[in-house]
């Protein structure tokens, strides 16, 4: 393992949205880990990186020369920032380089997928990590633990939802690079929350489409999406996500009062409450420990908190709220 100051070194993939502005930034104030590497299909963005983030030459990959970064030992991890559905190849050709790898949410489009991409870091011995940053948000930590531990006792009312205006030409309206629409891009954290704040996996699920109001931008997705989970013990996690309207919430009504986060997936400025008062914990940037502590992971050689087992999870959750949305039918998880 090649280190630099003790830190191991990333490559990002796709220097995208969420790549220029969160993960790259990010990597700049990392104790465990530090920005090595990039690999992009657009020259132009080189010499812009390279000055921003002092890479050296040999470290600039393109699409197709990706695998030779198997020789380059400034390299740990390889992190996955592409538009969904080519997060299995390049989380597969990562693995076969022998690199440990994050890959963005979804994880994947389909389950399969997930299968073949949790066997290539098998077969390579490599950590596979999932992008799920808000493992590691003090507020969404206060709702596992709320769930876990049931402090509030048992949850009567179970409710979540996340969406905003997505803009209109982007790969995220399309069937084939997204697999799906605000479900898969924003629902997904509504889906985690909701699990973690029950404290429990849904064991069934029915789903209903929003209307198309704009059946124009939304030829090929659903513009929105409700969902309800059934829990062990009956409970109903109701879900919402939307590619029009905006809300931003997690809600449980528990035994002995409400607690809920009014602001609750951003990457900073989240809100909530319990019976107990106003929820108040530090803003933290959550690329800065999420990537951390996938580093820590790797050099202390333990299992990731959002392994790719959690991913292939919420997929399978995922496909299930489209086939129960499909068939108007109840699926059995
Ligand atoms: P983006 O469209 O801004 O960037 C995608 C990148 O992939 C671009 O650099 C693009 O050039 C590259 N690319 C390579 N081949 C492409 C192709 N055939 N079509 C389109 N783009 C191609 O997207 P983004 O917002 O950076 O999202 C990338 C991934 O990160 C997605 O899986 C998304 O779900 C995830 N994401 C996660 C978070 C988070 O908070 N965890 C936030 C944003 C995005």
């Amino acid at each position: 393992m090649q280190r630099k100051n003790g830190k191991l070194g990333i490559a990002l993939v796709g220097l995208g949205g969420y790549a220029t502005g969160q993960l790259a930034p990010a990597l700049l104030h990392t104790n465990d880990c530090y920005l090595a590497a990039i690999v992009t299909g657009t020259p132009s963005k080189i010499p812009v990186w390279q000055d921003q983030y002092h890479i050296s030459d040999k470290n600039i990959y393109d699409y197709s020369n990706f695998d030779r970064i198997k020789d380059n030992k400034d390299v740990d991890i390889v992190y996955v920032v592409l538009p969904n559905n080519m997060h299995a190849e390049f989380t597969i050709r990562a693995a076969q380089a022998g690199k440990h790898v994050i890959c963005e949410k979804p994880m994947a489009i389909t389950v399969s997928d997930c299968d073949r991409m949790i066997e290539a870091c098998k077969k390579a011995n490599v950590s596979l990590s999932i992008g799920y940053r808000l493992h590691f948000e003090p507020y969404n930590k206060e709702m596992m633990r709320c769930g876990r531990e049931k402090l509030y006792g048992a949850i009567q009312q179970l409710s979540g939802g996340f969406g905003f205006k997505a803009g209109p030409n982007q790969w995220r309206l399309t069937q084939k690079y997204a697999g799906g629409g605000p479900l898969m891009d924003l629902g997904i954290y509504v889906v985690q929350a909701l699990c973690y704040t029950a404290g429990m996996l849904p064991v069934s699920v029915a789903a209903q489409e929003g209307t198309k109001t704009d059946p124009e931008r939304f030829k090929e997705v659903e513009q929105s999406l409700t969902w309800q989970f059934e829990f062990p013990g009956g409970l109903i996690g109701k879900g919402e996500s939307s590619y029009e309207d905006h809300f931003n919430y997690i809600r449980a009504e528990a035994d002995k009062g409400v607690f809920e986060l009014t602001s609750a997936y951003n990457y900073n400025g989240q809100r909530g409450n319990t019976p107990a008062g106003n929820m108040s914990f530090a803003q933290v940037n959550q690329q800065i420990l999420q990537m951390d502590a996938f580093a820590r992971s790797v050099k202390n050689r333990q299992a990731s908190i959002v392994p790719g087992g959690m991913g292939r999870r919420d997929v399978i959750y995922l496909q299930a709220i489209y086939e129960a949305m499909r068939s108007g039918k109840k699926i059995r998880i």
